[in-house]
């Protein structure tokens, strides 16, 4: 019934070695970048408990023991909720009611999950860990409560006594769609097998993801079939043929693409290794030689760059970016005496420039003895229309894990990071950028193929020549980067793009198969190795079984391909609207207007098919990825000549 909505992506691990360069920097740079090149200090409480703030302004928050209080009032809330959507006498749109429900439910689980997790004392991850677990048992209470969900599927079916616009009929639908996930509309004997299947998947995967750091064998005839089908619903691609005919149009122009890709990686092994006769490439190989040919042809190492990418330079880029395209300014805004959980978090507004205060980022960037090492966004509290008309504006943390400013020098962060900082702020901009009547469909809470599409975008800026040009500035001489050294990078991001593509579309079939009808033709090994000859140019390995390891079978379930579909229609926003003038003010009004503004209050297909003026066909989406590849290696071959 409520969403916890937690975007995540794996932070890259880079093995760069900062090099110690030790000067004063000259102080001419912007509030915001001298803010962000400087770590923040221990904030002094010094009239102790009264002006203590509370964990991100909330006052009951001051102490740990708050969660309890929280808990409570959202139990209360809850009920006095349930008894307002069941009765006759309901006097505003059933939706509405429902989205204060799930808002009261979130704003108190949202909160405790982050702090659960990125609390250092252990009291305030206890008290949080509570807190999840009695919010879970009202949402278990509710997924079973006949009557409330009688009373909305009422309203879906014959509509509601208030009229609904096109938007409350689509979000009715999205709660009621959650609520059948646990199987209240069937008979108690079906629902009593879904809660048992949806229980034996969990733990099912629980154990699978355990097991995927040591080698270990599952019986196939005790994973479940055909899950794929509820999957899909509401995702952009919609249907799993739709998502087969996009991987097989990807996998026929790849074909030919990749194969140039390992031709090259094969002549770079036998100039490496003469005397051998074998000189066919293995899987491990690719990971070698596209390092090798980084360096090589390109020239590019992370320590040359690192310098710079200081935090505050990145931190002014993203502001002028989102200046450009927006009309916005991040401010970086004190914190309160006990607002944060760690001493080192910095805390941004986001100011509009008409609008006014859209939100605020909590930013939690550096790493931390026992933090957690994912770069995460979570949403804290999601945007919505109050019933006074005003605004309840969103409040998200991003995570990341850059390296701690020194005295003598700030956070540099290699290229890779650069890229996740974008990426991240991708997401919090989802979240403030959109102005959603409902917090069910704030933001990032829409489908997992759409949601990380705005953070997939923001890498194509980092990845531009004209925007890194903005903000690429060495932090002691404040000179900018050397042209041949910022072609040099951007290019970098390109090498190989074909036979890298190809093996995502080899990881997306292999988990729509295996996810799709059972029993399978063989073992899990068998279709694997049957997979990887049909949709990869490198041999499948015998006597290796490494799908045992890929965790992401689970943690995507059948939507492994989204990966693929966020990147394709990223690469047809950016060739449409972007690519010839990436800090374009009315393509960046356009974009949020018909895309950012609307979180999931849109069915994903129909807005993307919107504003690109086209219909989302799995030929459009695999054209978009396929010409950005040929581009790009257009545009390294005349770089290497
Ligand atoms: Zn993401």
């Amino acid at each position: 019934m409520i969403a916890l909505v937690r975007i995540k992506r794996n932070s890259r691990i880079f093995l760069s070695k900062l090099k110690l360069l030790t000067s004063v920097s000259v102080s001419t740079w912007s509030p915001l970048a001298t803010a962000f090149n400087t770590k923040p200090g221990r904030k002094l409480n010094l009239s102790l408990t009264k002006d203590v703030a509370g964990l991100f302004g909330v006052p009951e928050l001051r102490s740990h023991e708050g969660f309890y209080a929280m808990k409570e009032r959202a139990v209360w809330e809850t009920d006095k909720l349930i008894a307002e959507s069941c009765s006759s006498h309901r006097t505003r749109k059933m939706v509405e009611v429902f989205d204060e429900l799930s808002d009261t439910l979130c704003k108190v689980a949202d909160l405790a999950e982050f702090v659960r997790i990125a609390h250092p004392q252990a009291a305030y991850c206890q008290a949080a860990e509570d807190a999840c677990v009695s919010i879970s048992g009202v949402v278990e209470k509710l997924n079973t409560h006949r009557e409330l969900y009688c009373a909305l599927r009422a309203v879906v079916d014959a509509g509601d006594k208030f009229p609904m616009s096109s938007v409350d009929q689509h979000v009715a639908r999205l709660f009621l769609f959650d609520f059948e996930q646990s199987g209240i509309h069937l008979s108690e004997r079906e629902r009593k097998r879904v809660v048992a299947l949806n229980d034996s998947i969990l733990h099912m995967g629980q154990r699978f993801i355990a097991g995927a750091v040591s080698p270990r064998a599952i019986s196939k005839d005790s994973l479940p079939s055909n899950l794929r089908q509820l999957a899909l619903k509401s995702s952009t691609a919609e249907t799993p043929d739709m998502v087969n005919e996009f991987l097989e149009i990807l996998t026929q122009q790849l074909q030919k693409r990749a194969a140039a890709d390992f031709n090259t990686m094969k002549k770079m092994k036998a100039a490496e290794n003469p005397g051998f006769v074998e000189q066919n490439l293995a899987p491990w190989d690719t990971p070698y030689y596209t390092y090798k040919v980084k360096r090589d042809w390109l020239q590019v190492g992370n320590s040359e760059f690192s310098p710079y990418f200081s935090l505050g330079t990145c931190m002014e880029g993203l502001n002028n970016l989102m200046n450009n395209l927006y009309n916005i300014s991040l401010v970086n805004d004190e914190l309160a005496p006990g607002e944060a959980w760690a001493s080192d978090v910095y805390k941004l507004a986001v100011f509009h420039e008409r609008e006014g205060l859209l939100g605020h980022i909590y930013c939690d960037f550096y790493e931390r003895p026992g933090k957690s090492n994912q770069d995460c966004h979570f949403t804290i509290r999601g945007g919505k229309e109050l019933p006074d008309g005003s605004y309840q504006n969103p409040v998200v943390v991003l995570m990341l894990n850059l390296p701690t400013p020194r005295w003598s020098y700030p956070s540099l962060l290699t290229p890779g990071m650069v890229d996740n900082l974008f990426h991240e702020m991708g997401h919090a901009m989802h979240s403030m950028l959109a102005r959603t009547r409902y917090q069910h469909i704030t933001g990032t809470r829409c489908t997992t193929d759409f949601a990380e599409v705005p953070s997939v975008l923001m890498e194509y800026f980092a990845a531009d020549p004209r925007v890194v040009h903005t903000f690429a500035r060495h932090y002691q001489t404040q000179e900018c980067m050397p042209e041949d050294m910022l072609v040099r990078l951007c290019a970098s991001k390109h090498l190989f793009a074909a036979s890298e593509m190809q093996l995502q579309v080899f990881y997306s079939a292999l988990d729509q198969r295996y996810h799709g009808s059972h029993p399978l033709e063989g073992s899990t090994t068998d279709v694997l190795a049957e997979l990887q000859k049909q949709y990869y140019g490198i041999p499948y390995v015998p006597n290796t079984a490494w799908q045992l390891r890929f965790s992401h079978l689970v943690g995507y379930g059948a939507k492994y391909y989204s990966y693929l579909l966020s990147r394709a229609v990223a690469a047809w926003i950016w060739q449409t609207y972007f690519e010839t003038d990436p800090l374009n003010s009315s393509s960046g009004e356009r974009y949020r207007q018909e895309c950012l503004v609307h979180g999931g209050g849109k069915p994903a297909r129909e807005l993307v098919a919107d504003f690109l003026g086209r219909e989302v066909t799995p030929a459009n989406l695999a054209n978009s990825l396929i010409s950005e590849i040929d581009s790009n290696n257009d545009h390294i071959n005349r770089i290497r000549q």
